[in-house]
């Protein structure tokens, strides 16, 4: 008795699947075939943070305030900039994150008094050393990678 009860169950089983499986055919595909396809993720989603590009200028803002510095808790910026003269304003020179300590909690987003903070959409990182963490905004801005 128990024989013919599991062949029936297991039958019964086959069906089941073939019956998911079938409903499935006939909806639309909502997987891509990475990495031959990528998506634009959605405006929610925070990568890593990156600065902005103001069309006034074809650049960012960030004056080295250092405010994003000492905001961030996991302490992974680091900022540095210059003045052309006594009297200007500094402009951000460098500007680095490492961001396999960033819990993206967004603090230096809401701090920078120039709004040139934002976070990317990038979802395309991997690296083979934690130093490949390291990303330099400054390089990626002038790449236009942001
Ligand atoms: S999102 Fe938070 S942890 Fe990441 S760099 Fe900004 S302040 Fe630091
Ligand atoms: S708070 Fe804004 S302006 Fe100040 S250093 Fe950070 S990114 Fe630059």
């Amino acid at each position: 008795m128990g024989y013919w009860k599991e062949i029936v169950e297991g039958g019964w089983s086959l069906v089941e699947g073939m019956r998911v499986t079938a409903k499935r055919l006939v909806r639309p595909v909502v997987t891509v075939q990475y990495p031959r396809q990528t998506i634009d993720m959605t405006l929610a989603y925070r990568g890593h943070i990156e600065l902005k590009k103001f069309a006034e200028s074809g650049s960012h803002r960030c004056v080295a305030c250092g405010t994003c510095e000492r905001t961030c808790p996991s302490h992974v910026i680091k900022v540095q900039g210059v003045k052309a003269h006594a009297r200007s304003d500094k402009v951000a020179t460098h500007y680095w994150i490492d961001f396999t300590r960033c819990s993206l909690c967004g603090l230096c987003v809401e701090a920078c008094p120039t709004e040139t903070l934002k976070f990317s959409r990038e979802y395309q990182l991997d690296g083979e050393t934690r130093w490949d963490g390291v990303i330099d905004l400054i390089q990626r801005l002038e790449e236009n990678r942001s």
